[in-house]
């Protein structure tokens, strides 16, 4: 490898290939894009997302970062979510980690990094939510990939906690997720089949709408007379009369003691 000479060059065989394959390639995609994925994978270079999934240019739409993360006040993904989940209508989208991940290792390793450390916190946050299954495995390696598949699994759950995710799901075509880990060593992605069970068992908590759901699950959980002494905390208008009564018990104190 030369350098940027190689890469001008190798462009410029590309740009022949394809016109020699199809006169019209480049006019179709000068047209516009409407991708049906979003890929959200890690920066890695062994990691080439147009190549592993087979597909082509105006296909998918991607976002990379170290170690495929999903953080809620990342502008940058939240506005890749956006743009691919609003405007593109994309109908899966993918999180895409790997076996050998070094941002997941370096998270793991007992070190600090400098800058990296904030970014790396996120994947420590997956190490203490798991830290009892994690300790547990005694193998490095087989340690190490484990946490890679949890950091998957938990961005996943992190897309799913947007408000993004959650008002495109009220739609009539939401897009789907996915959780993936690509094996370096085999070249094979594997379905971790996360979506379903990750969104419903959290929607009491980061939904939209999550307060309604928390006070169904408290009726559910502590029976209808329980749900009734809490009333006045859940219930505004309750706490107004409940404010009103005691100011009026009050007022009648006072006068009796006058
Ligand atoms: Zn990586």
């Amino acid at each position: 490898m030369k350098g940027i000479e190689s890469i001008l060059e190798n462009n410029q065989k590309w740009v022949e290939t394809k016109r020699a394959e199809d006169p019209d390639f480049f006019n179709r995609l000068a047209n516009g894009q409407k991708p049906k994925y979003l890929f959200i994978g890690c920066s890695d270079s062994r990691v080439p997302a147009s190549a592993i999934t087979g597909t082509g240019p105006g296909e998918m739409f991607v976002h990379r970062n170290i170690a495929n993360l999903v953080i809620n006040t990342d502008f940058n993904l939240l506005s890749v979510l956006q743009y691919a989940v609003e405007v593109l209508g994309v109908e899966d989208i993918m999180v895409v980690g790997h076996y050998g991940c070094g941002g997941v290792a370096a998270a793991a390793a007992n070190k600090q990094y400098g800058l990296i450390d904030g970014w790396l916190t996120n994947i420590r946050d997956v190490i203490r939510m798991h830290e009892m299954e994690f300790l547990r495995i005694k193998d490095e390696e087989v340690r190490l990939r484990r946490l890679v598949e949890l950091n998957v699994i938990e961005q996943v759950r992190n897309l799913s906690k947007t408000s993004i995710i959650q008002n495109a799901r009220k739609g009539s075509k939401p897009p789907r997720l996915h959780g993936l880990v690509y094996d370096i060593k085999e070249g094979l992605l594997k379905d971790l089949e996360v979506e379903d069970n990750l969104i419903t068992e959290l929607e009491h908590i980061y939904g939209t709408e999550a307060m309604r759901h928390a006070e169904e699950v408290l009726e559910e959980q502590v029976g209808q007379e329980l749900s009734k002494d809490h009333a006045p905390l859940m219930n505004p208008q309750n706490q107004d009369q409940q404010n009103s009564k005691n100011h009026k018990e009050q007022k009648n104190s006072l006068s009796k003691a006058n």
